[in-house]
């Protein structure tokens, strides 16, 4: 185990349902909850793993698009934190309709459930949401012009989130993800780049970059998400949105070279095609997270690296 949990907070005593809490992201925040709440994890396991939910945490493995399965798990909850959703945007394009019930549709019902105990919601929305941006660092009232059918499912649940708290009330709290990395991750295309990276360069392979490299991201490390979330359980700038990131890029080039360091590789770094709509420069404008949650990001990307597996134990 890469991880520790020494994220301070001061949620304790609650009943707190973690949706996708067998996942990456969800799994790390039942973590930092699990000693000193009772912890819900709602999973169908789907990508999620058992073995990612903390020992003293519940796991129910179930829908979330299943509204008597939530009004079961919701009963007696005080925070949710909802993560649970279809996150590959390129399955996104080849099944919108079924994004939408797992990313939309789940999120309302998780709305509704919620409205009914009365429970506080963080929700999981991301920086997929602006789409190609217009400038950079993107702050909160940049445009939302989502690029594919998964965007355009967190810019509605972004929005159903800032309307339960208007409409009703519900105390809800929308948080902006950028491109989160760190244990557990797994690798893919998108947000897993660093987990690719790191196979290719552990594996001896080429590494290999979609394009000139020259595309900037702003690379938020779990832990960081995870704060971020304790704070918007507790923060009083609800039916509000927080994008979670640095503030901080790095170049994809920049960081196969950092990659191919920390893992003391030699695998050559090779440029492949660029991958047809791909976003240019992503980079997160903190200062509405600093001031309505408080928030700081901690963990530079040369530290957070050495969190990820396999790049501790090959450190020079
Ligand atoms: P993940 O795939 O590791 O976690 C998602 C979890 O949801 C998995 O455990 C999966 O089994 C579960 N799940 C999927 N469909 C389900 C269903 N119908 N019912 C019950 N459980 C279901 O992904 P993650 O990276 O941890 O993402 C968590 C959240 O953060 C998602 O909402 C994602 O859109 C958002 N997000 C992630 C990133 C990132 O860089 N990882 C960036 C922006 C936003």
């Amino acid at each position: 185990m890469t991880q520790t949990h020494s994220i301070d907070h001061d949620i304790s005593d609650r009943t707190v349902l973690v949706t996708g809490g067998a996942g990456f992201i969800g799994s790390h925040i039942a973590d930092a909850l699990v000693d000193d709440n009772t912890v819900r994890v709602l999973d169908d396991l789907s990508s999620g793993r058992r073995s990612h939910v903390p020992d003293g945490a519940d796991l129910v493995v179930g829908d979330v698009r299943d509204e008597e399965t939530l009004a079961e798990v919701m009963t007696g909850v005080d925070t949710v934190f909802h993560e649970a959703a279809v996150v590959s945007v390129e399955h996104s394009v080849d099944a919108p309709i079924e994004t939408d019930d797992t990313n939309t549709g789940a999120t309302l019902r998780v709305l509704e459930a919620a409205r009914k105990e009365d429970a506080r919601v963080v929700i999981a929305s991301s920086a997929a949401i602006y789409g190609h941006p217009e400038y950079v660092p993107v702050d909160e009232d940049h445009p939302t012009t989502a690029t594919s059918p998964y965007g355009v499912t967190k810019i509605a649940g972004d929005q159903y989130a800032r309307l339960y708290e208007s409409l009703y009330g519900l105390p809800t709290v929308a948080l902006r993800y950028f491109n989160a990395y760190g244990p557990r991750q797994r690798g893919g295309a998108y947000s897993g780049v660093i987990s690719r990276f790191v196979e290719q360069a552990l594996a001896g392979d080429p590494i290999t970059i979609n394009g000139d490299g020259k595309q900037t991201r702003d690379f938020v490390h779990v832990d960081d998400i995870v704060r971020a979330n304790l704070l918007a359980a507790t923060t009083d700038s609800v039916g509000e949105a927080f994008n979670v990131g640095t503030g901080e890029t790095v170049t994809i080039r920049e960081l196969a070279e950092l990659i191919r360091d920390v893992t003391d590789s030699d695998s050559p770094i090779e440029h492949t095609d660029p991958r047809e709509g791909d976003v240019r420069h992503s980079c997160a404008d903190v200062t509405a997270a600093r001031k309505g949650l408080g928030f700081e990001p901690s963990i530079t990307l040369a530290d957070g690296l050495k969190t990820v597996p396999g790049v501790q134990q090959r450190e020079k």
